[in-house]
């Protein structure tokens, strides 16, 4: 059993004369750090104290990874730092590996040691959502997500790495498998991954004589008919377009259907070898969920009342909350049977709502329905190209993508962020782009071990 935190609710109304409530928020992404932000700023200490539990010491603003793979920002500055914006909470770097909400107790895995007990008022359950992946032979083997900073940075410096393969070998199949990157999904992630990646790697040619443009291969694997399902059909159709100027392979109405040892088989009988495959086909809610006592619908999200309330029913789970990506949120501004899309956009809206709720729920007012249109997205396909629909305005080329830059340092966290996003832009503006490989990062105690290895051991 693991070590419990020590101070229970009876005990600490005798502690003190007044008994502030406990919020647990459990992932400290779009949901969980809007909303212990706004919690602590919202309610004083004697109202409530507020423990924000992940794994990582940062948020990562996702809508950046692409742009932070591309080299267009720092990897830090696509991240917001924990302990820095949540001053007035505590922070505890860890996972949650089950909630017990009828004993309102969590189980916290920290990063290293033994396992605490957690016991709270009210939890916000936002651990978000991963990579939602097929039975393909050889994905789990050869592929890679693309949710992460740790993806973000690693496919960078792959992808460069693969130019320096292809730039040093004789051989003409080892640089054609060096040269083709595969990925799989055209909704927004996908498509701005490829299109940033490939935009990167066409800059980074200009220094390597002895590769061309046409040697490279990038091919997008898309199962539907369309990409960008977040935008009108026409707005789809342009970024095909766009990609195919670009001499990209775009494979509509197709399925990977194995990449056993980096051999790509797709639906439509074509093969060929690929050292990067990335795989950005949807996401599904966080798998931790399956260890707590929360009602769930079919695409195992939490079931939430509009409130952002869980709700088993008709019965609302009192001091239990939910919102972003791994939650079922009704969409008011639609059709009944219609919930949010998983996307910042809500995620960050919710997140402020669902605070607002509980500070109401705690001062023994009523919370308010969560009620936004989804007001359209804005994509970047390299530097300088992009495609938006805001509100049924269409753009594209320079001026959606300045719309996707604007829109975005306007969201990210932080003064402190947007500061430092800003100066990166303006720096790539006058300096050309930073292309060199760190691959060293993914495995730095190499040339140490080798170094310090006895003497006569096998190297
Ligand atoms: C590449 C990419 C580009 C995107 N671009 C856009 C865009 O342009 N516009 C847009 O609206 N949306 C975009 N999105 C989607 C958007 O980022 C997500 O919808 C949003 O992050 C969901 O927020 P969330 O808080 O639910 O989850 P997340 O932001 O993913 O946060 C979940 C947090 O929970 C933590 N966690 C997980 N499990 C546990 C656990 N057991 N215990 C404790 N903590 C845990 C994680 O470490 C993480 O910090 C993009 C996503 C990606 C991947």
């Amino acid at each position: 059993m693991g070590v419990s935190d020590g101070i229970s609710r009876a005990a600490r109304g005798k502690i003190d004369d007044v008994n502030p409530k406990r919020i647990l928020v459990v992932g400290a992404g779009h949901v969980g750090l809007y909303a212990a932000l706004r919690l602590s700023k919202k309610l004083s200490r004697r109202e409530a104290e507020v423990i924000v539990v992940d794994p990582q010491p940062h948020m990562t603003y996702q809508p950046f990874l692409p742009e932070a793979s591309a080299g267009n920002i720092s990897p830090r500055h696509a991240v917001v730092p924990l302990r820095r914006e949540l001053r007035k909470c505590t922070v505890v770097a860890g996972t949650v590996t089950r909630i017990d909400h009828d004993r309102k107790t969590a189980i916290v895995q920290p990063i290293s040691g033994p396992t605490r007990e957690i016991q709270y008022d009210h939890v916000v359950v936002a651990p978000g959502s991963v990579s939602r992946t097929l039975p393909i032979p050889g994905l789990h083997e050869q592929g890679i997500g693309f949710k992460t900073i740790g993806e973000a940075i690693f496919l960078r410096n792959h992808v460069l790495d693969r130019l320096d393969v292809a730039a040093a070998t004789t051989d003409p199949e080892v640089r054609r498998r060096a040269l083709t990157f595969c990925f799989v999904g055209g909704g927004y992630a996908g498509i701005e991954a490829l299109a940033e990646m490939e935009d990167m790697a066409r800059d980074a040619l200009r220094y390597y004589p002895e590769l061309e443009p046409k040697d490279m291969r990038w091919v997008l694997v898309e199962a539907t008919q369309r990409v960008l399902p977040e935008v009108d059909r026409d707005m789809g159709a342009y970024t095909v377009q766009q990609l195919l100027k670009r001499d990209m392979d775009i494979r509509l109405d197709t399925r990977l259907e194995s990449c056993v040892d980096g051999v790509v088989k797709l639906s439509d009988g074509d093969s060929f070898p690929a050292d990067t495959i990335v795989w950005t086909a949807g996401v599904k809610p966080s798998p931790m969920l399956d260890a707590t006592d929360f009602p769930r619908d079919e695409r195992r999200r939490v079931t939430c009342l509009p409130t952002l309330q869980v709700v088993d029913g008709d019965r609302v789970i009192e001091g239990a909350w939910s919102a972003g990506d791994c939650a079922a949120v009704p969409d008011l501004t639609k059709e009944p049977g219609n919930f949010c899309s998983p996307s910042a956009q809500h995620a960050v809206r919710q997140a402020a709502r669902m605070a607002d709720n509980i500070a109401n729920v705690v001062r023994g007012r009523e919370p308010v329905d969560y009620k936004h249109k989804h007001a359209g997205s804005v994509a970047s396909l390299g530097l300088h190209k992009g495609v938006a629909q805001v509100y049924g305005v269409k753009m594209t080329g320079w001026p959606a993508w300045f719309m996707h830059r604007t829109y975005h340092m306007s969201r990210i966290p932080s003064f402190n962020r947007k500061v430092r996003v800003v100066v990166d832009w303006s720096l790539a503006f006058f300096l050309k782009r930073e292309v060199v490989a760190l691959g060293q990062l993914h495995d730095p105690r190499e040339e140490f071990v080798e170094a310090s290895a006895p003497v006569g051991a096998a190297r």
